[in-house]
């Protein structure tokens, strides 16, 4: 049994993980509080939000098996069918939408289960010793036979770096060119209905904002609550404005709110929302180091799906290295 370092307790991590931790001693380690990377779920006051991640879609019947999954299990459901637009679901394209049940965020708590999985772990520097690992935390260090990282890729090179740790140039370039759209998210509460036309999600176009949920319509949430995603140029262009400035901004454009004053806000800024440049395979295989392997959803899938069936193919790859 080899030891496998895992960064990353989000669907790559989580799903990488499962397919390792039966032949070897793994662990997952994050730098959040909770589990689930980008499919994250925000309590304020009474009101639940799913403010990464909103739905999931299948396009491989890998991944729809293992959503059935997720059904049987009771941690995901249907949501809608079709594609939302400015006034809710605009048509179909043959796909169903799922959300997580009772959030986003059950679903890699699910995938977590029996897994050794270390939360508030920020790895700081990763070090290659006598062809070993040895990943540096804060206030500790763990040795390990192979290391998969499934944190965005800049990140992932910026623990390489901190160790001193010289990739092969050809993967160095190829793992620089991979590029992330940032996302605002504004989340709001409110103290009476907001009324969203069904499914409760809107995506628009011409606007600051690209997609809105209201999470008592979605199932999540027992008091009115409202996320709102904002367009990559928008999040890119004000990422630096006060949160302030970007709530009256975002939910001044966010149509059915009418400018309500909500009762509660708040603003999550995601750097690294969603590959705009991906690398072109599922995962990438570090040449010429101790075993490592670099996943997630920036290596050719995107979205849900693509990281968990990125971090499924480099356990499979780091299977056959180990
Ligand atoms: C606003 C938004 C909306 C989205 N909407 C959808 C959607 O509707 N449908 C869909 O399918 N996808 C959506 N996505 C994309 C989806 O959330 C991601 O593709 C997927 O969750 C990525 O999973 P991952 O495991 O690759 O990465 P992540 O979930 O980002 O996991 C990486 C983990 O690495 C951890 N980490 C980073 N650095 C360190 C470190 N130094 N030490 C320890 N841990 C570290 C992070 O804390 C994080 O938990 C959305 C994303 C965003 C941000």
């Amino acid at each position: 049994m080899s030891n496998v370092v895992i960064v990353g307790a989000g669907f790559a991590g989580l799903a990488a993980a499962r397919v390792l931790a039966p032949k070897h001693t793994v662990i997952v380690v994050d730098k959040g509080r909770g589990i689930g990377g980008r499919a994250a779920t925000r309590r304020i006051d009474e009101a639940t939000l799913d403010h990464g991640a909103q739905f999931i879609t299948t396009h491989t019947a890998e991944f729809a098996d293992e959503v059935q999954h997720w059904i049987t299990a009771g941690v995901a459901a249907p949501w809608f069918h079709g594609q939302v637009g400015p006034h809710g679901v605009a048509g179909s394209d043959g796909h169903v939408r799922y959300r997580g049940t009772p959030t986003m965020n059950s679903i890699p708590r699910h995938l977590a289960a029996g897994l050794d999985v270390r939360t508030s772990t920020t790895v700081t520097a990763l070090h290659t010793e006598n062809d070993r690992w040895r990943v540096q935390f804060d206030d500790d260090v763990l040795t390990a036979d192979a290391v998969m990282l499934t944190s965005p890729v800049p990140q992932s090179l910026a623990l390489l770096d901190a160790g001193g740790v010289v990739l092969d140039t050809d993967d160095r370039a190829a793992l620089e060119a991979v590029r992330y759209d940032p996302c605002i998210a504004v989340l709001a509460v409110y103290d009476s209905p907001v009324e969203l036309p069904e499914p409760g999600a809107l995506r628009l176009t011409d606007s600051p904002i690209d997609w809105m949920a209201e999470h008592v319509r979605k199932g999540v949430s027992a008091r009115p609550a409202v996320t709102v995603h904002t367009t990559a140029s928008f999040s890119e262009e004000h990422w630096t404005d006060s949160n302030d400035e970007v709530v009256a901004t975002v939910l001044g454009a966010a149509p059915f709110l009418h400018a309500r004053a909500a009762v509660a806000t708040q603003v999550h800024r995601w750097r690294y929302a969603r590959p705009s440049v991906p690398h072109p395979a599922p995962c990438l295989h570090a040449t010429n180091l101790p075993p490592l392997l670099f996943a997630g959803d920036a290596f050719d899938g995107a979205k849900v799906e693509g990281a968990f069936l990125s971090g499924r193919r480099a356990a499979e790859q780091m299977l056959a290295l180990i």
